[in-house]
């Protein structure tokens, strides 16, 4: 009998006809930053309530300019979490301020926002929290301590695209704060309400550009100068006018990649419906296989306090303390079965940047384990309905063999 196919993680679908735009886009003459990347702003502002929206060249770029939109700079503080991939902590030490990384809870493996209340102190200017897999956290108690401390919220959704909030208060509290009744009309749609949201579009994410971000913002000032600082901090008037006020980065999106981009849009809501039946079938799966039986956690239901997840990534965290080998065995038995892991992600405050800075071993408990256990598994739309079962039938023949 032939070996089933290898299963990676994860892969992009790109269909014929956004293939076909992209040849378009490189036969036009025009290959960069144009109407392509306008159209592609256009038709994510309508997705977040017709909120402003700039297009960058990555997630990362995108959260560097919400950062100098925010005014944060050396000396400044921004609370953030230690589960996210390095991108989101780096970038404020980009910026020149530091990272005050605090402790996940272990259900959501979200930042933990009592600690973060915690966290808050003199030289605090933001709250930087991320989706992990695209849950979000609890949008309400978030927004009221930024509110309480005077603190801008950036919130790392590069995960989170078509997730939702409907925590109770949304159309109230932050909604009319904030952004008016647009969330409530849009069902709580992470960027339809908060301060600055970043994306991403990097080719792992559920809608992608190959590379590429956009940050949704609130008002037309702050929208234009996220505009200068994507490119060089130009501004240009008439044909010849252009001046310099501040410097600023060369983040700007192709026209090519957001060629891709307004490819995948359309598709956003049935990609959301099938991963999320993807995962109903790894819940499934996992208890006809006994996963945590064998001591392995699950992620949360779709639903589930307040949130409603986009899955963009299935991931469960494995009891690595009774593995010789840890997860990297468990990696390698499933690969040598043809399925494809990943980790996202260590604990960010263990990487050697971080530990020069003082960061310890010890300090932060949760994010440690869920660092050295968590792993994602295989989960993108064109996936079959048996995959899911395959998955846990080898993790589960995996964790048994390998338990000691
Ligand atoms: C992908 C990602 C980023 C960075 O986005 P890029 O487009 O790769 O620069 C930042 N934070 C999180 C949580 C991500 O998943």
């Amino acid at each position: 009998m032939n070996a089933p196919a290898f299963l990676p993680f994860t892969r992009p679908a790109i269909d014929a006809a956004t293939i076909a735009d992209v040849g378009a886009v490189l036969a036009s003459g025009w290959i960069t930053s144009g109407p392509k990347v306008q159209a592609f702003e256009a038709k994510l502002s309508e997705l977040f309530g017709g909120r402003p929206v700039r297009a960058f060249g990555n997630g990362t770029a995108t959260m560097e300019v919400a950062l100098r939109l925010a005014g944060i700079g050396p000396g400044d503080e921004v609370v953030t979490t230690a589960i996210t991939w390095v991108a989101t902590a780096n970038v404020i030490h980009a910026v020149g301020a530091r990272a005050v990384l605090v402790d996940v809870d272990p259900l959501t493996r979200n930042i933990d926002l009592d600690a973060v209340a915690a966290a808050v102190g003199p030289r605090t200017k933001a709250i930087l929290p991320v989706y992990l897999s695209g849950l979000p956290v609890d949008l309400d108690r978030l927004y009221a301590i930024a509110r309480r401390h005077g603190l801008r919220v950036i919130e790392d959704a590069a995960q989170a695209i078509g997730s939702r909030w409907i925590g109770s208060g949304l159309s109230g509290a932050i909604g009319a704060s904030l952004n008016g009744a647009i969330g409530a009309s849009l069902n709580g749609a992470i960027g339809a309400v908060g301060d600055l949201v970043s994306f991403s579009f990097q080719a792992n994410k559920n809608i992608t550009c190959a590379e590429g971000g956009c940050l949704v913002l609130n008002d037309a000032v702050e929208a234009e100068r996220a505009e200068r600082l994507r490119l060089q901090g130009v501004k240009r008037w008439g044909l010849d006018g252009m001046e310099v006020e501040e410097p600023g980065g060369k983040f700007n999106l192709t026209d090519i990649n957001a060629a891709i981009g307004l490819g995948q849009l359309p598709h956003l809501d049935a990609i959301t419906a099938r991963r999320g039946e993807l995962a109903r079938l790894y819940f499934e799966a996992a208890a006809r296989h006994g996963l945590r039986d064998l001591g392995i956690e699950l992620p949360l239901p779709t639903q589930a306090r307040g949130a409603i997840t986009n899955w963009h990534m299935f991931q469960v965290v494995l009891p690595t303390d009774r593995i010789p080998g840890g997860r990297a065995a468990v990696m390698q038995a499933l690969k040598e079965l043809g399925i494809g892991t990943g980790v996202h992600y260590p604990a960010l405050h263990l990487f050697r940047f971080y530990r020069e800075l003082g960061w310890r071993e010890g300090q932060l408990p949760q994010a440690e384990r869920i660092g050295r256990a968590i792993l994602t598994l295989p989960l993108f739309p064109a996936m079959d309905d048996a995959d899911p079962d395959r998955v846990c039938a080898a993790l589960a023949r995996c964790c048994k063999d390998l338990l000691a």
